[in-house]
């Protein structure tokens, strides 16, 4: 199912978007949870994790080197920065439409909330 992201790498619906290539798309996010907060989304629509192939190879590794692209761009790249990806439900996923989240530009703390 087509989600909004599939609307914004046709540059039919707003977004910032700071990269685009054949294969992935990077924009800010709409609500973002540190200074520098973007999304880099494949061009093709794949729900979730779960939903890669060996066939996608290729454009997984673009989602990393466009990451480090984007970072340096952003001016986090030596400051450092965090990727995400969010899987399901558990994992807090919103979107079904695989993305990266790139976060930085502060210290962004301990990866996860503790629990005993
Ligand atoms: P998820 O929780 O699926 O890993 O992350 C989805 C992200 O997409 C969230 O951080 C949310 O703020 C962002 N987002 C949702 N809708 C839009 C939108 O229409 N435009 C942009 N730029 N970001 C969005």
């Amino acid at each position: 199912m087509p989600t909004i992201f599939s609307k914004i790498i046709a540059r039919q619906a707003p977004a910032e978007i700071v990269y685009q290539d054949e294969w992935v798309t990077a924009f800010k996010d709409i609500h973002p949870a540190a200074p520098v907060h973007i999304l880099i989304v494949p061009n093709k629509e794949i729900p979730t994790v779960n939903d890669v192939t060996p066939e996608d190879e290729p454009m997984l590794g673009r989602l990393f080197t466009v990451a480090r692209k984007v970072a340096e761009q952003m001016g986090i790249a030596s400051s450092g920065y965090r990727l995400i990806v969010n899987c399901n439900h558990d994992g807090g996923q919103e979107i079904y439409h695989l993305h990266m989240h790139l976060l930085g530009g502060r210290r962004l703390g301990p990866m996860l909330a503790k629990r005993d």
